[in-house]
């Protein structure tokens, strides 16, 4: 079996070969049978009520995935069946980062709400067979009835209203008569069913408001399990892929098919009638996240982070403005492969797969997070020495820059040790450091303030060693990356880290996920960069030599004042702090 990715393309680094997972081979074994009429068509079924995150990434990958794979059809419906919460801007950023993620469904884009008529015909064609009535029980007493797994549910008192009564009333509902809640319109199926979902569910419950794209038409709304099928069947979709909650709701998906294709409702490709099938997958739970929809609008409401695409969220959007790229994003859906059991990913996984990525895309570029001013003092006033280094070492065309060495540099903090410990082998006096790039250089004496604070380093570089070479090929051992002082620019640099401090925030059930949200998510403080960074563009991706990877923020950078964020380091420091 050849290997290749949710793309298509070959799959590099040798992730693990999901060629064949149970999802691929069910395509596979319904393709040979015959029986999606010529045309695999799945479909990725958002409800715009959020924006959606890395979860929802890995359905996309499988959706789109297995539609590319068997040369289909991937569409990309709405499911827009409960107005109090979406809206058009939920619907327009789906779209946005679908496309960013690199999928595109062609002609394939629907509304669940344009099939509001014809949701609202099959409920009355069911009414007229005698398979759903409408209900008066309130939404608890309703439960109550239905019982629980070990016991059986009890029927309604409605449970027997004629045709007629159950027409007129489903009617009377349509046009408004009676207040939400006050009625509902179940399917009569089996209350001594194990499976709950087959306890007369409810197919459409009233709601009186409108919704963001049928306008204020309808006041009652249909449920999930009922509008789901439909959806698929209606679109022709032959594979339905989603997440193992929805495993119990099969039987009731298969339910309403089976009453369509009674109706005769069932499309035919190339005259095999398509029967829209459903298969479940372990959703992607990542450590240090929370991923429910609900949550994050939590986060966002509080104002706990800047918005849906603050850099920290696992939103598509703040993912993106974080500096993820779709190609890491889809490397990581194809690591974690598919299955049907649920589990925890390690998050550094993802940024694993984003430190792979950016290592062959990022332009190199120094800079200088925590200054400390180093004095060259044997460096002529008048000399413009220039380093000169590669922008990307993993690829050749991204070419050559010109940095300005001068007698005056910052180098971090953290690089200079006055009293080195052991295995020290960056700058302290007597030894000689490489200034990447540029030269050898060795501190001969610091000045301190009162507090013992060092304020300048001051030593001597070695003329010969242009480019930081020794000519005698003596070795040196530590290199560091600097800063040219007077040409340096400042950057505003953003700082972030993990939202929450704990892989597990929603386990606690005693307690609000908020209250382990990670108080040192974000800092942000001023660097030093080279002089080339000043015009870098909004959504560039850079990587600070021995720091980590940045990109340019598109939301607040401005013209020739790009603010950073910092991406991921280059190292996982969580696993250091684990002690792994
Ligand atoms: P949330 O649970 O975050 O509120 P949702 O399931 O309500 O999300 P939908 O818009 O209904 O959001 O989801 C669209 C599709 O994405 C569904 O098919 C769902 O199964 C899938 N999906 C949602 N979350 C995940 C996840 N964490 N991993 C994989 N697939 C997911
Ligand atoms: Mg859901």
């Amino acid at each position: 079996m050849e290997k290749k990715n949710f793309m298509g393309e070959e799959n590099k680094n040798n992730a693990p070969d999901t060629s064949r997972h149970f999802l691929k081979q069910w395509i596979a074994d319904d393709v040979a049978a015959g029986t999606t009429g010529g045309k695999v068509v799945t479909r990725f079924p958002p409800e715009p009520n959020g924006y959606i995150h890395i979860g929802h990434a890995k359905a996309i990958c499988i959706d789109f995935g297995m539609a590319l794979e068997f040369e289909g059809q991937c569409n990309l419906r709405m499911d827009d069946t409960n107005p109090s919460k979406e809206s058009d801007e939920y619907a327009a950023s789906i779209k946005e980062d679908i496309h960013w993620l690199g999928f595109d469904w062609g002609e394939g884009f629907y509304n669940a709400a344009n099939l509001f008529d014809r949701m609202y015909e099959i409920a009355e064609n069911l009414i007229r067979s005698g398979q759903a009535y409408v209900c008066d029980l309130s939404q608890d007493e309703w439960k109550d009835y239905r019982g629980s797994p070990s016991e059986p549910g009890r029927a309604s008192p409605f449970r027997s209203r004629s045709v007629e009564e159950n027409l007129d009333l489903f009617q009377r509902m349509k046009a408004g008569e009676f207040k939400d809640g006050e009625k509902c319109l179940r399917a009569k199926i089996n209350m001594a069913s194990p499976n709950l979902h087959f306890r007369d569910p409810v197919l459409y419950r009233i709601l009186h408001v409108p919704h963001y794209h049928a306008g204020d038409k309808w006041c009652i709304y249909p449920m999930y399990d009922f509008a789901h099928s439909i959806e698929d069947a209606s679109e022709g979709v032959t594979h339905s892929m989603c997440t193992l909650e929805f495993e119990v709701h099969r039987p009731l998906y298969n339910w309403v098919i089976d009453r369509m294709d009674e109706m005769n409702m069932l499309i035919e490709r190339n005259g095999v009638k398509i029967r829209p099938q459903q298969r479940e997958f372990a959703r992607l739970n990542l450590s240090y996240t929370v991923m429910s929809k609900r949550k994050l609008l939590q986060l966002v409401e509080e104002k706990l982070v800047s918005g849906w695409d603050d850099p920290r969220m696992p939103t598509v959007c703040g993912l993106r403005r974080r500096g993820y790229t779709p190609e890491a994003i889809r490397d990581f859906c194809e690591r974690i492969g598919v299955s049907k059991y649920e589990s925890l990913t390690d998050v550094a996984l993802l940024e694993y797969c984003l430190r792979d990525d950016l290592n062959l895309r990022a332009v190199r570029r120094m800079a200088v997070l925590d200054p400390v001013k180093v004095v060259v003092d044997n460096y002529p006033e008048d000399m413009v020495l220039t380093a000169e280094a590669q922008n990307n070492p993993k690829d050749e065309s991204a070419g050559k820059r010109i940095i300005p060495f001068e007698r005056e540099i910052y180098i971090e903090r953290g690089d200079f040790m006055e009293v080195p410990v052991k295995k020290f082998f960056r700058m302290t006096p007597g030894k000689e450091v490489r200034l990447r790039g540029a030269c050898i250089f060795m501190c001969t004496h610091v000045v301190k303030d009162d507090s013992g604070k060092v304020l300048e380093v001051h030593g001597t570089y070695d003329p010969e060693s242009k480019g930081g070479n020794a000519p005698d090929g003596r070795k040196i051992k530590g290199t560091i990356h600097w800063v040219p002082a007077a040409s340096a620019v400042k950057l505003e640099v953003r700082l972030y880290d993990r939202l929450f401090s704990v892989p597990e925030p929603m386990a606690d059930t005693q307690k609000d996920f908020v209250e382990f949200l990670n108080p040192d998510s974000l800092k942000t403080i001023t660097a030093y960069g080279e002089p080339a960074l000043l015009d870098a563009p909004k959504g560039g991706l850079f990587q600070f030599e021995r720091v980590g990877y940045f990109c340019v923020d598109s939301r607040d950078s401005k013209e020739m004042a790009p603010v950073f964020n910092r991406t991921v380091t280059l190292r996982d420091s969580w696993a250091a702090k684990k002690g792994k």
